[in-house]
């Protein structure tokens, strides 16, 4: 849809909607009009020789810069791939030849069909594959060049060696999404984890527990030591003392959820409980996660 079309079916709905789907609307009726653009996409260095890109629309990336050619961890979107390529091309001098894909969801793996046209080899679970190849949310099925050709399966790893460092790359429990893997650059000691961490909001839970959340991120701090970065999916680049603080607030959550809901209390009672008070500050707003995990403690 082109945004003239998009100014003009946005803007009748805008009026009809209510409140609770006027957020939803202004979304898509910021694109049309320019008022929530996101920020450029821009590469940083993390350490050694790892960089991130943050930005545009989709997840963190992060880059592992060779010479003439790069590792990278998520691609973002296909409309974002020349910048990318040109990012890369910074740092690396070259194109990239792994393209390791977090996990399934379209934000980490819509890069896939132009890397993979373009000679990637795509590195991801078994199971992104699947999903992929099945096509996603309804979608249809994703194009040949799309699909992971280096696959794992749960409870499998894979380490790559690539430009001097050590990649490790582990299958972790169905977590945020059913396919989730943690990514962990041994020398450079950055972890990537995608959506298994965010800094700056509560977990989305879609295709995984809160319990596989909490495991994966404890796989992931047992690789980590106190000088550890951390990249999460959305959000700024991270230190290991965020991600410990953010395992400590999902067992807290968790815990007080199941207490409540133990002693029968009502998704609404839980609701109306506040559970997470000390943890709004540096989460935000709890509304869409505690269902989750109400709906998890029920179904224990
Ligand atoms: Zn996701």
């Amino acid at each position: 849809m082109n945004k003239s079309n998009n100014s003009k079916i946005a803007r009748p709905r805008l009026r009809l909607f209510q409140n609770a789907l006027a957020s939803v609307c202004l979304v898509v009726a910021g694109s049309a009009w320019g008022a929530a653009a996101p920020e450029p996409l821009s590469i940083a260095p993390v350490a050694g020789k790892v960089y991130m890109i943050s930005g545009g629309t989709g997840a963190n990336i992060s880059v592992l810069a060779g010479e003439g050619e790069a590792l990278m961890v998520d691609g973002k979107g296909p409309a974002e791939f020349d910048r990318i390529r040109e990012l890369v091309r910074e740092v690396s001098g070259g194109e990239v030849r792994y393209l390791i894909n977090g996990h399934e969801h379209p934000d980490h793996t819509d890069g896939n069909a132009g890397f993979g046209g373009s000679g990637s080899i795509i590195v991801a679970h078994r199971g992104v594959r699947d999903v992929l190849a099945a096509g996603q949310r309804g979608g249809p099925p994703a194009p040949a060049e799309a699909l992971p050709t280096v696959t794992i399966d749960h409870g499998e790893k894979l380490t790559l060696h690539f430009a001097g460092e050590t990649v490790h790359f582990i299958a972790a429990p169905p977590a945020h999404s059913e396919f989730n893997a943690i990514v962990f650059y041994e020398n450079a000691n950055v972890l990537h984890l995608g959506d298994l961490f965010g800094p700056i909001r509560y977990p989305v839970i879609a295709g995984g527990t809160i319990d596989g959340l909490i495991a994966a991120d404890e796989q992931a701090l047992a690789l980590a030591n106190d000088d550890t970065k951390v990249i999460a999916g959305i959000g700024p680049l991270s230190t290991v003392a965020e991600l410990r603080a953010y395992v400590a607030m999902l067992k807290t959550v968790k815990q007080r959820v199941a207490e409540l809901a133990a002693q029968g209390k009502s998704l609404e009672d839980v609701l109306a409980a506040n559970v997470t008070a000390e943890f709004d500050a540096t989460w935000g707003d709890p509304s869409r996660f505690i269902p989750t995990v109400y709906e998890n403690v029920k179904a224990q």
